[in-house]
């Protein structure tokens, strides 16, 4: 079933995979995971599992970041599961602490009254923290800011099916800058002056941003009324496949310091999904972002399935296309197609 694919010339159109590189070459890219210590186990699986139904083939690195030490065990734990390069980071106390502009106490505040108003994970401080350094930092942390690529991994995800073509290379040979597979919308009392403090941004960098009403604008997936408000839109951001150049652009940059700089990841408890999100739809053109939908994923509690029967057995997936959540009421790829003007088959890498 690869022949055609494999004598094809290497260029690409929207249905050829591309042509393996000779000699087992790499994209200079790699897989990033934040994770904690205690993760361990959780962790393990998933690596043997992306291994298996990919990595073993191409040997791409894995680095591992956490704001504690990792420990001697997590470190021989998993880089003996792994078939690439494994590298171990910590976070120092810029990426992963208090600016000295936020007022702590306000914070704090903020935490209490979200967590009895039972908002998830609304009285948690760390996970202000990730979601902060997922948001700003994780691309900048010098083991991975060398790379042209970066595909986010989380503990206990998992893989439903063989990707036997590089997603790194079709990154690279498609000028990709955003990869995703699920989408889904946000609790909206986690950001309540997120659009006010986007919007604040694009009237300051006009220059930043994709003209409304361009062909090329994906800005009509994140708003209904025009970019009045935000519809809660986002790319589920536990799975990111992503160009490490662009989020250190100084587009990308100046977003994130006029999002910081708000205090709204410790005011108020903003996602990385909607933030990697709403720079994706309003910096990006729709032909940088590519929708994943041939690597059945799994998230707790949702999953991703492709559907096409043939195309199901041959990747050999496990999942069961009636539970994807691409179809769901609440998914955002419904309208990701509609201002696309796509449907799913022509997201597949492949020449079938
Ligand atoms: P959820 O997916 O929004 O429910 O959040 P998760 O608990 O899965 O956290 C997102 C990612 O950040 C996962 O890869 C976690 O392992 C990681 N993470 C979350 N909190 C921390 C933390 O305090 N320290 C470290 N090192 N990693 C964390
Ligand atoms: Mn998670």
């Amino acid at each position: 079933r690869f022949s055609s694919s494999y004598s094809s010339s290497s260029q690409t159109s929207s249905h050829s995979k591309p042509k393996p590189n000779l000699n087992g070459t790499r994209e200079n890219a790699a897989f990033v995971v934040l994770v904690r210590n205690s993760e361990l186990n959780g962790l393990r699986e998933t690596l043997q599992n992306a291994e298996d139904r990919f990595n073993r083939k191409y040997n791409y690195p894995w680095v591992f970041l956490n704001d504690e030490p990792f420990t001697d065990q997590f470190k021989e734990w998993t880089a003996g599961l792994v078939s690439g390069e494994t590298f171990y980071g910590i976070l120092d106390q810029q990426s992963w602490g208090y600016p000295d502009w936020v007022d702590q106490e306000k914070a704090r505040l903020a935490r209490e009254d979200m967590a009895n108003r039972n908002i998830i994970y609304g009285g948690s401080e760390s996970y202000r923290h990730m979601c902060r350094f997922q948001s700003g930092f994780f691309f900048r942390h010098p083991l991975l800011a060398k790379y042209d690529y970066y595909w986010r991994v989380e503990p206990n995800v998992k893989f439903y099916c063989d990707v036997d073509y590089d997603p790194f290379q079709v990154m690279r040979e498609r000028d990709l800058k955003y990869g995703w597979t699920l989408s889904i919308k946000e609790y909206a009392e986690t950001i309540p002056t997120l659009w006010s403090t986007v919007k604040s941004f694009m009237a300051e960098h006009p220059e930043h941003i994709v003209p409304k009403g361009s062909p090329e604008s994906l800005m009509d997936w994140i708003t209904d009324d025009g970019g009045e408000t935000y519809n809660l839109c986002h790319f589920w951001s536990n799975f990111e496949i992503g160009s490490i150049k662009w989020l250190n652009s100084k587009a990308y940059i100046d977003y994130f310091e006029a999002l910081d700089k708000s205090g709204g990841f410790f005011y108020e408890r903003w996602g990385d999904a909607p933030v990697h999100s709403i720079a994706a739809a309003l910096m990006l053109k729709k032909s940088e972002v590519h929708w994943f939908y041939d690597i059945g994923y799994f998230h707790n509690p949702y999953s991703q399935c492709p559907r096409e029967p043939a195309w199901l057995a041959a990747e050999k997936c496990s999942c069961d296309p009636q539970e994807s959540f691409d179809t769901h009421w609440y998914s955002c790829t419904p309208q990701f197609l509609k201002v696309t003007g796509k449907k799913p088959t022509d997201f597949l890498i492949t020449e079938r």
